[in-house]
């Protein structure tokens, strides 16, 4: 297992950590400064803040900075209502495949879906099943695309308290199955967006991180659990103040020959976005050496 105590080489922002600073919205291209002023060589943005500063720019201040994408969030959101909907969805989804090929990143990320409607609040019907196929679908169909693209998908697993809203993939297990379906000879080109805070309690976790294998590990999240937790989707923790025992999930993916940045995502309404985006970062950058 490699050593984070002495450096921060292998430190990733996701910039949602720092989207607001003091509670005002932050522009990528000053978290790209920032982060790029404390030595931290790697990001993975977010698509609005991308769209906002327009994505040619920010693919040249990210050259400029000689930094890497640990991923880019994101894709997904298949599931629709009808043949429009799902349309617009793959469209949607190619042209986030292109923005993550312009901006160089090491794949994309997606956040699957579920039942249409649910994150307005107004779910459109029960059927969870019917939620999955569609998603198995828009995958597979958007794997033929980002192949030629060369942009690898790597599909997040959520916590299953989100299972109506945002991903019905809610498992490693879940999100491998899909993976040995539409890629059986694991190419390269689909595999897992490993984040902790979404898997730290499934008991069956070492055992798939061993199935997925350093092939289909594509990316790995770091924040903790807090207990209690404030807000289902906003109260997440920096690393070491909750439960989720980090550095036994980090030995385990790199048992499987992960070698990549550890990317610190976290959403955090009422204290880490309430505070300044420089002293978020340094505590980031503590705490990858301490507690990661
Ligand atoms: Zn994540």
């Amino acid at each position: 297992m490699r050593d984070f105590s002495q450096d921060h080489r292998w430190l990733s922002i996701n910039t949602a950590t720092v989207r607001k600073s003091r509670g005002v919205d932050l522009p990528l291209p000053e978290i790209i400064e920032a982060c790029a002023r404390r030595g931290i060589r790697a990001i993975s943005p977010w698509r609005d803040q991308v769209q906002a500063a327009g994505v040619s720019n920010i693919a040249k201040l990210v050259r400029e900075h000689g930094l890497s994408l640990s991923g880019y969030c994101r894709g997904g959101m298949f599931p629709a209502l009808d043949a429009a909907g799902l349309k617009a969805a793959r469209d949607d989804n190619r042209r986030a495949v292109d923005e993550a090929a312009q901006l160089g990143a090491r794949c994309l990320v997606l956040v699957v879906g579920s039942l249409p409607g649910a994150l307005q609040g107004r779910p459109a019907h029960k059927d969870l099943a019917l939620a999955r196929n569609q998603v198995g679908d828009g995958i597979g169909d958007l794997l033929e695309y980002a192949r030629t693209a060369g942009m690898p998908l790597a599909i997040e697993p959520l916590h299953p308290m989100y299972a109506a809203d945002r991903a019905c993939i809610n498992t490693m297990e879940q999100a491998l199955d899909v993976c040995d379906e539409l890629d059986p000879y694991r190419s390269g080109s689909l595999g897992v967006a490993l984040d902790v805070y979404h898997v730290w309690w499934d008991p069956k976790l070492q055992q798939q991180i061993a199935r997925a294998g350093g092939k289909r590990l594509l990316a790995f999240h770091v924040c903790d659990w807090l207990t209690p937790t404030a807000d289902l989707l906003n109260d997440r923790g920096m690393m070491g103040d909750g439960v989720i025992d980090i550095p036994r999930i980090r030995g385990w993916v790199e048992e499987q020959g992960f070698a990549g940045y550890s990317e610190v995502e976290i959403f955090s309404t009422a204290n880490w976005w309430q505070r300044p985006h420089e002293e978020v970062l340094d505590t980031c950058i503590a705490r990858h050496r301490s507690a990661v």
